[in-house]
C-alpha cells in the first residue's frame, strides 16, 4: 500500500505515524516549510518526506492520499488525483478506519474548542480515559498509532468533515451554523451547511446527535431531514421538550431518562454562548456515562480558555478581558451579550465582509466607547459613530492606552475584534498575547 500524505502539520505528521505503523509505504509532501518539531518526528520514524515542493510522479502513484484540511478541493493536485480516481481522505477518516474507540465529535461555526475542552475536562474529572483530538491541536491518527484511548473527544472543522466518508460518530454535537469560510464552498452557504451535516453520516439509531435548536439554520435543516440517531436539541428558551433548556437561572438537561440541573452562575465560563457550550458538554457526558455529581464538579472547575473571554486582570476597578478569538461578527455578538458592566470595546482588524448592523442594538445598550484598532477603521467608524463614542487607533499599544483613559471603575475593557488578525498580527493567539502584555504594562 502506497500512502501519500499532503501537508505536514499536526494532522499530516500523525497520519504518517499511523500509516507507517500499519506497514504502508509512506511519503509526505508539503509545498511549504515544515515546522522543526514535525520534521524531527518524520526523521526519527524514517518517513520519506519533501518540503517546498510537490513531486507529482510520487504523489500521483499513490493508492491512498491523506490530505491536510488546509488544502482546498480546487487545488490542481487534488483535482488531478480525483481525475485519476485516487482515494483522497482526511486524517480523521484515516484514523477512524483503524480504531474501534468511541468517538464524541464536536463541530459548528462557533464554540467548538470551548465545548471540546469542557467535555474533555468533565471526562477527566470523572477519571475516564479519553483522548483529545482534531482541530484543538492533537492528531487523532498519532494517538491511534501510539497512545490509544477507548474514547476520543474530537473537534471537527468543516474541512475535516469534507474528507470523511465511512467515519462514524457515537455522539455528535453541532453547536450552530453562521456563514464562515465561504471562499472554500463556492460562496454557497448551502454547501457549507451540508458540510457540517456530514457529521451525521453513518450514525445509527442508538447514537446521539446534540444540536443547537436556537440556531435557525441548524434547526431548519434538521427539520428538513429524517435524522437517524436520537436527536437532542438544546435551547436557551424555557422549552421542556428540548433535551437541554433554561428554567430561570437553572440549566436543565435530560438524557435517557436522567435529569441534571445546575445554576448557570455556578459554571465557571460565563455568557449565553457558554451556557450553550455547557449544554452540549453536559448532554454528551451524560450519554458517555458520567455521573451528575462529576458533571457538576467539572463545570465548577473548568479553567478559562485562553483568548476566549479570558479575564486578564482587574486594575483600578476596571476588568480587562481578552476575547481575541472572536474573529467574526457572531462571536463578538455573544461576547457583548455576556457583558454585565459598561464596556469600552476594542475592535477591528481585517474585515471579512462584515455586516455590523446586527451589533447595533447590543452596542447601544452596552458600549460606551469603541476603540478601533486596525489599519482600515473607516467601516467601523462609519458604522458605529452614530451610536457611541469612537476612538481611532492603528496599533495595540495606543488602543490599550485609549481604552484605559476612557474606562471608569466598574467598567470592562473588552478586546473582541470581530475581525481577522492578519493586518497587525500573525494570528489571533499573537493578538491576544500582545494585548495581555500591553494590559499588564
Ligand atoms: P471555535 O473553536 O468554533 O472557533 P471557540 O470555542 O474557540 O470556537 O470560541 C470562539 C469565539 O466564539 C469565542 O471567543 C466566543 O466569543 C465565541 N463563542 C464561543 N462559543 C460560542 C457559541 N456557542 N455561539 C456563538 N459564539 C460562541
Amino acid at each position: 500500500m502506497r500512502t501519500v500524505v499532503l501537508g505536514g502539520g499536526e494532522s499530516g505528521t500523525g497520519a504518517c505515524l499511523l500509516a507507517k505503523k500499519l506497514g504502508h509505504e509512506v511519503f509526505l509532501s508539503d509545498k511549504g516549510n515544515l515546522a522543526d518539531k514535525y520534521r524531527e518526528v518524520l526523521r526519527q520514524n524514517q518517513i520519506d518526506f519533501e518540503e517546498g515542493q510537490h513531486s507529482l510522479d510520487k504523489i500521483y502513484s499513490a493508492d491512498l492520499v491523506i490530505k491536510s484540511p488546509g488544502i482546498p478541493e480546487n487545488n490542481p493536485v487534488i483535482e488531478e488525483l480525483r481525475r485519476r480516481k485516487v482515494e483522497v481522505i482526511s486524517e480523521i477518516e484515516f484514523a477512524g478506519r483503524h480504531s474501534s474507540a468511541k468517538m464524541c465529535c464536536i463541530t459548528g461555526s462557533n464554540g467548538k474548542t470551548t465545548t471540546t475542552l469542557l467535555t474533555k475536562h468533565i471526562l477527566d474529572t470523572a477519571g475516564m480515559d479519553a483522548g483529545l483530538a482534531g482541530n484543538v491541536g492533537f492528531s487523532l491518527a498519532a494517538q491511534v498509532a501510539e497512545n490509544a484511548h477507548p474514547l476520543y473527544v474530537i473537534e471537527l472543522s468543516s474541512f475535516q468533515l469534507d474528507g470523511m466518508y465511512d467515519f462514524k460518530a457515537d455522539v455528535a454535537v453541532l453547536t450552530n451554523i453562521t456563514p464562515d469560510h465561504l471562499d472554500r464552498y463556492d460562496f454557497k452557504f448551502e454547501n457549507y451547511i451540508n458540510s457540517k451535516f456530514r457529521i451525521l453520516q453513518n450514525m445509527r439509531a442508538e447514537d446521539l446527535f446534540i444540536y443547537g435548536y436556537d440556531s435557525d439554520v441548524v434547526r431548519e435543516k434538521v427539520e428538513s431531514l429524517s435524522i437517524v440517531p436520537q436527536a437532542a436539541p438544546f435551547t436557551y428558551l424555557d422549552k421542556e421538550d428540548c433535551a437541554a433548556y433554561m428554567d430561570g437561572n437553572m440549566l436543565v438537561a435530560k438524557e435517557s431518562g436522567r435529569v441534571f440541573s445546575i445554576d448557570k452562575n455556578e459554571i465557571t465560563i460565563k455568557g449565553r454562548h457558554n451556557v450553550y457550550n455547557a449544554m452540549c458538554a453536559i448532554l454528551a457526558c451524560m450519554r458517555l456515562g458520567v455521573s451528575n455529581e462529576k458533571i457538576a464538579e467539572g463545570l465548577k472547575t473548568f479553567p478559562q480558555v485562553e483568548h476566549r473571554l479570558e479575564t486578564v486582570l482587574v486594575r483600578d476597578g476596571v476588568t480587562y478581558i481578552n476575547d481575541s478569538k472572536a474573529t467574526n461578527v457572531d462571536s463578538a455578538w455573544y461576547a457583548l451579550d455576556s457583558m454585565t458592566a459598561p464596556v469600552v470595546w476594542i475592535a477591528g482588524g481585517k474585515d471579512k465582509g462584515n455586516d455590523y448592523s446586527v451589533l447595533f442594538d447590543l452596542v447601544k445598550e452596552k458600549v460606551k466607547t469603541l476603540v478601533c484598532m486596525g489599519l482600515h477603521n473607516e467601516k467601523l467608524i462609519e458604522s458605529f459613530s452614530p451610536i457611541c463614542e469612537v476612538v481611532d487607533t492603528d496599533n495595540l499599544a495606543d488602543a490599550v492606552k485609549a481604552a484605559k483613559a476612557h474606562a471608569k471603575p466598574g467598567d470592562v475593557v473588552l478586546l473582541s475584534p470581530c475581525c481577522a488578525s492578519f493586518d497587525l498580527f500573525k494570528s489571533y493567539e499573537h493578538r491576544g498575547e500582545m494585548f495581555k502584555e500591553e494590559v499588564r504594562k
